[in-house]
This record gives C-alpha cells, sequence and structure tokens, in this order.
C-alpha cells in the first residue's frame, strides 16, 4: 500500500536521481527533466534550447511521388508533401525527395509517471513508466489538453537529445519497467517510437503507447510486434466528435479492431465533453461496438473534461454524465468500467465481474489495495484479462 504523498515523494526522488543519472552517467548533455503534468496546461520546463529539425532518421512508410513529391503513408491523412515542405503534424520533412522524421531522439518531455495515470488500469498496477513526449501531433483536438506540446513544431519547443539508446538505458538503470510514448500522439512519431520499442523489447522492457489511433494498417502491425498494451482515445461515436478533433472515427475503429486481433492488451479511454459527445444515445451506441468487436473485457475509461484550449467556454464534464455513461456501459455489458479525472470517486476503482468485490481500490492515480493474485480475483478467482507482471 502506497500514500499519494509518499508516491508523490517518490517520484520525486526518483526525478532526482534521475538526472543525476543521466547527466553523469550517460551523456553529459542530457537531463532529465520534470516535465509537463499529464492532462494539465502546466508549461514545459526547457533543456536544450531548440537548434531545429533533424535530418538523420529517414521515414518509414512513404513513397515518392515524383516531382520530388513524397507521400507519408504512417496515418490515415497520407500527407502529399513538397520539397522543402512538412506534413500535417509538422514531424515528416521532405528534404531533397526523401521523407525525414525530425524529432527523432528530441523528447519535449519526459516523466516518471504511475502506469495508472495513461489511463492503463490492467497492466502491473502501482508501477511506474517512463513517460515520453514530442513535439507534434497528426490531430488538432479542440479541446486538447497538451496542446503546448501537440499543436507545436519542433523549432518551438526546447528539447532532451535522447537517443533510443539513451532512453533504454536509463529505464534499466532505474528499475523502471514500463517506457511510454505519450502526452502528444506517437503516431506522429512513429520512426522514434518504433525504435525504442524494438530496442526497449531486446532488453526485457514493456512498451505502451497511447494514441488517437488513427493509424494505417501496416505500420499499425509492424509497431505492435513491440507493443505490450496501448490505450486508445476515442473521441466520440460521431463524425461530430472528430470534427472537433479535425479528424475521422473510422480509421480508430479499424484500428481497434486490429490492435484487438494481434492480441495486443489495449484499454479506450473517453473523454466526455458537455454538447461534443455527451449524447446518451452515442455513448450507447460506441459501448455496443466495443463489445461486440472487442469484447466486454476491454476497459473503458470515462474522463472528466474540464474546460481547455479552445474550449474554455465550456463547463467541466457534469459528474452525473459519467455516471451515466457508466450505468449504460454496464447495461451494454462491459465489465470494467471506470470514471477518471473524478479523484475519490468510487468508479475509480475496478470491481470483479464474478463477485462483484473491489479488487483493485484506486484513489486517482494512486492504487491502495491489489486484490489480484496470479491474474485472479482474489476473492472468487474469476480470472481478470490484463498483464500482471
Ligand atoms: S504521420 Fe504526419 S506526415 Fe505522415 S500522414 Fe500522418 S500527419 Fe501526415
Amino acid at each position: 500500500m502506497i500514500s499519494r504523498s509518499r508516491l508523490v515523494i517518490t517520484i520525486s526522488s526518483l526525478v532526482i536521481m534521475a538526472t543525476a543519472v543521466v547527466s553523469i552517467v550517460l551523456f553529459s548533455r542530457y537531463t532529465l527533466p520534470v516535465m509537463a503534468e499529464h492532462n494539465s496546461e502546466s508549461h514545459l520546463t526547457s533543456a536544450t534550447p531548440s537548434q531545429g529539425p533533424s535530418y538523420h532518421r529517414e521515414a518509414m512508410f512513404y513513397q515518392n511521388l515524383g516531382d520530388g513529391l513524397v507521400e507519408c503513408n504512417i496515418c490515415f491523412r497520407n500527407c502529399v508533401i513538397p520539397q522543402g515542405e512538412r506534413g500535417y503534424c509538422k514531424n515528416k520533412e521532405n528534404k531533397g525527395g526523401t521523407l525525414y522524421n525530425i524529432v527523432h531522439g528530441r523528447p519535449s518531455a519526459v516523466q516518471i509517471d504511475p502506469v495508472e495515470k495513461e489511463p492503463m488500469y490492467h497492466m502491473m498496477p502501482g508501477t511506474q513508466i517512463l513517460c515520453i513526449g514530442t513535439a507534434g501531433c497528426n490531430f488538432s483536438c479542440n479541446h486538447c489538453q497538451n496542446w503546448h506540446l501537440s499543436q507545436r513544431s519542433i523549432e518551438d519547443l526546447n528539447y532532451y537529445n535522447l537517443p533510443p539508446e539513451a532512453i533504454v538505458r536509463f529505464a534499466l538503470e532505474q528499475g523502471i519497467p514500463t517506457i511510454s510514448f505519450t502526452y502528444n500522439d506517437p503516431i506522429s512519431v512513429y520512426e522514434y517510437v518504433y525504435d525504442v520499442a524494438k530496442l526497449a523489447k531486446e532488453n526485457g522492457l514493456k512498451i505502451i503507447w497511447h494514441s488517437n489511433g488513427a493509424i494505417n494498417p501496416e505500420p499499425l502491425r509492424k509497431l505492435l510486434q513491440y507493443t505490450d498494451a496501448v490505450t486508445i482515445d476515442l473521441k466520440g461515436f460521431s463524425q461530430k466528435a472528430y470534427d472537433n478533433a479535425n479528424a475521422e472515427l473510422a480509421p480508430v475503429l479499424e484500428a481497434l479492431k486490429i490492435i484487438h486481433q494481434a492480441g495486443v492488451w489495449v484499454e479506450i479511454v473517453n473523454l466526455v465533453i458537455p454538447t461534443v459527445n455527451d449524447d446518451i444515445n452515442e455513448i450507447r451506441e460506441m459501448c455496443e461496438w466495443i463489445k461486440n468487436n472487442l469484447g466486454p473485457y476491454v476497459p473503458v475509461h470515462f474522463s472528466r473534461f474540464h474546460p481547455s484550449y479552445k474550449m474554455k467556454h465550456l463547463p467541466s464534464t457534469p459528474i452525473k454524465t459519467l455516471e451515466k455513461a457508466h450505468s449504460i456501459a454496464e447495461e451494454v455489458g462491459m465489465h470494467f468500467i471506470t470514471v477518471g479525472n473524478v479523484p475519490g470517486h468510487s468508479y475509480n476503482s475496478t470491481y470483479c465481474p464474478g463477485c462483484d468485490e473491489k479488487i483493485i481500490h484506486r484513489v486517482h492515480f494512486s492504487v491502495l489495495e491489489n486484490k489480484i493474485k496470479e491474474g485472479k480475483c482474489g476473492y472468487c478467482g474469476y480470472k481478470i484479462p490484463g498483464i500482471w507482471q
């Protein structure tokens, strides 16, 4: 059992140790910062002042169209990029007919978090993850809570020089079992995620990523080979909800099916935003789709929206709306439904579908008690799907 205050102290201590280790042992120019708070609007602490794009990592999954044009095929946008220009996410640049990932090895946010913060509730509860975020994103959500990163170019941000080897070595030395790509969308920095994931798996670490899920099937399948678990932000279940993210729903649903079929653990988070995606019928339709296509055991997190970025005019989500969403998911037959961003709510915790006992007691991101033993409910023995060690 670990209290929230103790957890904060523990994380702070690790960050201080981390800074020293990275600075002294690895590379003198590296530092490990405490960066943006996840799901908050806190400003990022600076590291190396930006020196602009990097051209050492050629992009994967692109084609040369002739006349200097290239087409990036990582995500649903399939950007056609003329010479000297960048794709929608701002992270892919066509330089002389070659497409580069210009933020590879240059994260602007690095932080140690509890795995619960993703949210990721069925993977080694109470353990730490090394979180990496960069500039850029392939969505531009009006409500983005990390817009300081996601809606900026590499030139606008300070960053850390952390090639894949440095990240993996750091996680190993600090005993952090999992590396997570989060904050902005990992899809927009695909090659960095892929290189870190491959190296991390070779070294016995776990890899998770938190994404909008609008990735094309081929790059997705390739990355899943080196992925343990994924948290997908389902922005709603209508084009209206996806218009608010300047994106599309269909590619996300396709990706969810591929992840599930690949046997990679997936959890879904739905930020419920008043007037955007809080229609009860839409929530029911979404839950039915999840149950019919991914099964009843996929954890669904209904998360509370707070006014941010371009949507400061909206109120926070009423807690009753989240509770209603929870009861709809229950009626549909989903087994693991939680409510997030409401610290102390009883729906922060996980309950056994077999006996209804509380099997993981959480307060916000802290695990107070875990009654799962060898993947089973400690009360009735019901098998609880997930990654428990
Ligand atoms: S990853 Fe970026 S450049 Fe590539 S298709 Fe998506 S938005 Fe466009």
